[in-house]
């Protein structure tokens, strides 16, 4: 209040010392801005700011300078045009594909082995509405072009690196088969990170990340964005502005504190996983491990191209040898460091059995098929010192 107009308790209890002017300070870091609405010294301000003649926050489905910070960021982070937060990585997936999909064929040509609720909101949420879906692999790039050129795909979906067996799809091959054919090449990027790579560099016209892992990294807030590249962007935002899946202020902050030491995390993480992955190559107890650096991996001359030199990423999956379903959740119990869970990318180890949890719904036909046997558990290595997590793993498997 600046005035002084004349107000009894109800009055004063409502507006005095609210919407104080900032002076000439500069808090050293972004405070949390909760309001809904925003106000300005006169109405014609304000009719300008919504007619976007002058930039300025009008209410908080539209934008926040908490998001703003936040898609300042991860636009930044992944050299995208612009980008757009959202409340969850499902609720940025949602938005994403319904706008690639505006002015495209309502067909989406999606990797075989997506996260899980990523296929659920395919088959229950878009199926119903008209858009069909088929799966390919997408690491077999002859069956990527016979599907589009089958299909006529309006988006291609893909994750850069698959779960629970890190499979990598080639993100150049598949962004020009996708330009070639006017479908839009629609990346999750939340495994990898803008670290190890950056898919709209490489061809992609939209990423999407769960910012619920790696870039906020403590377990603690959900969140989600899109980075996209000029052209999309704004059916992209203004869709937002109507849907209104908005990334709450709160959880925005602890999203943008978060990022601040992704790098420094992520760095930690990849030389752990790597220390992790040979400890466990060499462990009597393990049948396979598999790991993106491995001279054997089906990928690898894709990962030797795509991704940045010398980081793998964070998650070590493996087969426990000769055990069923009984002996891993024996395993799993006996871990005394290591979190047992779903969800991953934060600063603790977490390990997830895909049999109970994000492959619990497929079949076990289907899983077979896929390669997730009953023995296969994933491991999302924290930031703890790795030796420290290969003894955990050590005990546990004796
Ligand atoms: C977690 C995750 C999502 C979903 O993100 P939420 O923030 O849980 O909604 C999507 N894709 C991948 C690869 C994920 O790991």
């Amino acid at each position: 209040m600046e005035e002084k107009v004349s107000m009894d308790i109800n009055t004063k209890a409502v507006h005095v010392g609210d919407r104080r002017k900032p002076g000439t300070y500069v808090p050293v870091t972004t405070p949390i801005y909760t309001a809904a609405t925003y106000i300005y010294d006169n109405v014609e301000t304000l009719d300008k700011v919504f007619s976007h003649e002058i930039e300025g926050y009008a209410y908080a489905r539209y934008d926040n300078p908490n998001n703003s910070g936040l898609e300042e960021l991860c636009a930044s982070l992944e050299n995208g045009h612009g980008a757009l937060t959202c409340a969850s990585g499902m609720a940025a997936l949602q938005l994403a594909l319904s706008a690639v999909l505006v002015d495209r064929r309502k067909h989406v040509l999606a990797a075989s082995a997506l996260y899980g609720a990523t296929t659920n909101l395919l088959m229950n949420v878009f199926a119903p509405f008209g858009t069909e879906t088929t799966f390919v692999d997408i690491t077999d790039l002859a069956a990527v072009e016979e599907a589009i050129l089958e299909n006529k795909p309006g988006c291609i979906l893909m994750e850069t690196v698959s779960n629970p067996l890190l499979r990598v799809g080639d993100i150049a091959k598949i962004g020009a088969l996708a330009r070639a054919n006017n479908a839009a090449l629609l990346v999750d990027n939340t495994f990898s990170t803008p670290m190890i790579v950056r898919p709209l560099e490489l061809g992609a016209h939209v990423v999407v990340h769960s910012l619920t892992k790696y870039l906020s990294g403590h377990g603690d807030t959900m969140g989600g964005v899109i980075v996209s590249d000029s052209e999309h962007f704004e059916a992209i935002r203004s869709m937002s502005r109507t849907y209104g899946p908005i990334l709450g202020a709160f959880d925005s902050y602890l999203c943008f504190r978060g990022a601040k030491t992704f790098p420094l995390r992520m760095e930690r993480i990849c030389a752990n996983a790597i220390e992790v992955a040979r400890f466990l190559e060499k462990h009597p107890a393990i049948e396979r491990v598999h790991f993106p650096d491995q001279a054997d991996h089906p990928d690898r001359e894709t990962i030797a191209r795509q991704f940045t030199a010398g980081l793998y990423g964070g998650i070590v999956s493996f087969d426990v040898k000769g055990a069923d379903k009984q002996g891993i959740m024996t395993f799993m119990d006996r871990l005394k460091l290591i979190v047992r869970g779903t969800s991953l990318g934060d600063v603790h180890s977490l390990m997830l059995y895909p049999l109970i949890a994000s492959h619990r719904d497929l079949s076990p036909k289907q899983r077979q098929r896929q390669g997730i046997h009953d023995n296969l558990v994933r491991l999302s290595v924290g930031i703890e010192s790795a030796a420290d997590i290969c003894a955990d793993l050590d005990q546990a498997l004796r």
